[in-house]
């Protein structure tokens, strides 16, 4: 055999890796009938199940000739779809609810497709100039100026870890000096800050917490204080983290007061709204974040707040130059790329990156505003209503919502965390609702965070009357011989 022939052989092969139309009908056919078997019943479908022991055989029959579609979909219904807490239902009220919106899918499949490469203008021009947009638009939304920068990331996280990265830099502090450095914050900002600031070299600096008022909102004037002695003690105060809706309880620390405290020392003024930012899109909301366009970043999270499938969060920076030379590159292979409009390679530590904006792009454009204000007015009213129903189911709240996470417990003197605990696993079997559990001065309390588009009026029906459910069962119990 030569070559030629040799390479034909090959290419037979190969070609299987690149299905012709026919071919490609039928796995996509069955991959939507799996999907679609899952969203006509997404409704009654429980929000958790717990994993059988047994559920385990081996879910990877990896050979040389490949295996069926039909017996893929199959492995995933029982080993992947069908266990664990199941995100999409709109009984998914534990931590902070993610979304799915399916349009988000379509656009996933279509930048897969077409996988345009996203990171450099030069060869992914509109695709730049797409995500570029999105992003202006969430600038605008949070009263950035023109100078502001943003990125696409993975999540919240990601975005947290790139604006600790921006103060540091911003803050002109040497790797000496870090166990001088000074970053406020309080009890309930969000764990990826500290996570972010040992991975960025800052494992040594001081980590202050700032007390918290009755509603667990950063105390300002305390902030104001901590800082003035931290300056006299000379060490360096680098950053304030503020968050918009925190995790545990949905609280926004008073944004315009840390603002002008920021602004006094002359201090990076991070807001972490990975939660609660897009709330900014209801007349509400906007009211209660004032202030955060005094910040000099921000994190929100579209996969939280605008029901996005996981794995889109979003930074943006007040002074976009900070960005850049935070992240910027260059490589002798990449000469050619021109200088024609900033690049996300250069405003990222990513540089090929998967094309996010489409998934955003295509269900925000396709539905319009409406529907989003619609689903997050509706997320705040479900909130405030299970508040006010808590009491007559015989729970205590915690405070107030602020946004759309609501605690609660179930009063008793002795062993209230205990009880609490077991009221949360309770509700877990039962499957219907999933909600998570949080401590507030170490007691366990349960916490109800409405935020999936899915999530309406019945389920919070359904949610109020499985606690009643459980909680006289729970009663009953303590109560027996
Ligand atoms: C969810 C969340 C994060 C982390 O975001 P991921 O997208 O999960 O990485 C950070 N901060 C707050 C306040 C959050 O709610």
């Amino acid at each position: 055999m030569n070559i030629r022939d040799d390479l034909l052989h090959l290419e037979k092969q190969a070609r299987l890796l690149d299905p012709p139309a026919g071919k490609r009908e039928e796995i996509r056919k069955k991959v939507i009938d799996y999907a679609e078997h899952f969203l006509n019943r997404i409704d009654n479908l429980p929000a958790f199940i717990d994993p059988p022991a047994d559920r385990f055989p081996d879910s990877f029959p990896l050979s040389e000739e490949g295996v069926s579609v039909d017996v893929l979909l199959n492995l995933l219904r029982q080993q992947v779809d069908q266990i664990g807490l199941n995100p999409a239902s709109g009984g998914h009220l534990g931590y902070i609810p993610g979304g799915g919106l399916y349009a988000s899918a379509l656009g996933d499949f279509l930048a897969d497709v077409f996988n345009r490469y996203a990171g450099i203008s030069f060869t992914g021009p509109g695709a730049v100039r797409l995500e570029h947009r999105l992003l202006r638009w969430m600038a605008d939304l949070f009263g950035y100026p023109a100078t502001a920068l943003g990125n696409l990331t993975s999540g919240g996280s990601m975005a947290n870890l790139m604006a600790v990265v921006c103060a540091r830099d911003a803050s002109g502090i040497k790797a000496r000096d870090t166990d001088r450095a000074v970053v406020y914050l309080t009890e309930h900002a969000h764990h990826s800050i500290e996570k972010a600031l040992r991975i960025v070299g800052l494992r040594e600096a001081i980590v202050r917490r700032v007390p918290m008022d009755d509603r667990f909102r950063m105390d300002a004037q305390q902030l104001d204080r901590m800082i003035i002695t931290d300056k006299t003690s000379r060490l360096y105060p680098l950053m304030v983290v503020g968050t918009a809706g925190t995790t545990d309880l949905g609280a926004i620390d008073p944004l315009q007061d840390i603002g002008q405290v920021c602004k006094k020392h002359n201090l990076w003024f991070h807001v972490d709204a990975a939660y609660g930012g897009f709330f900014i899109l209801t007349d509400e909301g906007k009211e209660k974040l004032k202030g955060i366009e005094s910040s000099h970043s921000l994190t929100v999270d579209p996969h939280k707040g605008l029901f996005l499938p996981y794995g889109t969060g979003a930074l943006l920076v007040r002074q976009g130059e900070w960005l850049h030379k935070a992240f910027s590159g260059t490589a002798r292979y990449l000469n050619d790329m021109g200088q024609s409009e900033v690049s996300p390679a250069d405003l990222s530590p990513e540089l090929t990156k998967p094309f996010r904006g489409l998934r955003l792009w295509l269900p925000l454009l396709l539905h319009g505003l409406r529907p989003f204000r619609a689903c997050l007015q509706e997320k705040l009213l479900l909130a405030r209503y299970l508040h006010a129903e808590l009491p007559h189911a015989g729970f205590e709240t915690i405070c107030t919502p602020e946004l759309s996470v609501v605690a609660f417990r179930m009063p008793h003197a002795e062993q209230a965390s205990e009880l609490n605990q077991q009221l949360a696993n309770a509700l877990r079997r039962e499957g219907k609702v999933f909600v998570s559990t949080t401590q507030i001065n170490n007691t366990i309390v349960l916490r109800a965070a409405i935020l999936s588009f899915r999530t309406h009026l019945r389920t919070i029906d359904s949610l109020l009357q499985s606690l009643k459910r459980q909680v006289a069962q729970i009663r009953q119990g303590a109560t027996a011989p």
